[in-house]
């Protein structure tokens, strides 16, 4: 493993995302969003009408399944079998089926090795649900960011730039997605035992980082 694994777990709109590129920029080190390819998983799902909640069905589609992420000027693409499906996967509906598709132990164990591959060769702060408890369960530094689930549905849908749906909406489809990433028996969503869980309801991204920048420093 590279010296440096970092990681992040936490529910929808916690601030995972921002906090991991800020962080990423400044200990200069590239940034992994594990959601991408769960999402990426969901996409082909869509895109060849696949049954996965049938095994034989899920199995062979997994096994002809080319996902892997490329390093282009220090960000990472997700490319689906030679494309770039980066800008197609951050769809409501693409949401719901990766939360959904995710909780599938086949879809879990099919997409360890990538995650692991980058690991090899790049210090890396990985953003994800259990990256501090069974992907990288060695990291050095293992963060767990959570928020009041109010707090993270306005977030979201502050973020919204045509604002199609009501904030109840956005907040009853964080809940479900919160429910099933939580409730699935494998890898649940919950902080590894030695992770620091750091509450950003009342904290802005900068101060989240600062606090783990603390941290990491003091080490
Ligand atoms: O982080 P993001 O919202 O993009 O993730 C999309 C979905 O992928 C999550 O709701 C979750 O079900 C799944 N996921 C996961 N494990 C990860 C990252 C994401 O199960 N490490």
């Amino acid at each position: 493993m590279a010296t440096s694994i970092i990681t992040i777990d936490g529910p929808a709109g916690a601030g995972k995302t921002t906090v991991s590129k800020l962080l990423s920029q400044k200990l200069g080190i590239i940034y992994v969003d594990t959601g991408a390819i769960y999402r990426g998983v969901a996409f082909e799902i869509k895109n060849q009408n696949i049954e996965w909640e049938n095994d034989s069905t899920l199995e062979i589609f997994l096994e002809g399944l080319d996902l892997n992420f490329i390093k282009k000027n220090g960000s990472l693409l997700l490319i689906s079998s030679g494309r770039d499906i980066s800008k197609f996967i951050r769809t409501p509906e693409i949401s719901m089926l990766a939360s959904s598709s995710s909780a599938r132990p086949q879809v879990r164990a099919e997409l360890l090795d990538i995650q692991r591959k980058i690991a090899k060769t790049e210090d890396a702060v990985f953003e994800g649900r259990d990256m501090g408890t069974v992907v990288f369960p060695e990291a050095e530094y293992k963060f767990y960011l959570f928020a009041d689930l109010a707090v993270r549905a306005k977030r979201r849908y502050d973020e919204m730039p045509n604002k199609v749906k009501n904030i109840n909406k956005v907040e009853q489809e964080m809940q479900t997605r919160d429910n099933n990433d939580s409730q699935r028996e494998t890898a649940p969503l919950k902080p590894a035992t030695d992770a620091i869980k750091i509450d950003s309801t009342f904290l802005t991204i900068e101060q989240v980082v600062e606090k783990m920048l603390r941290i990491i420093e003091k080490a």
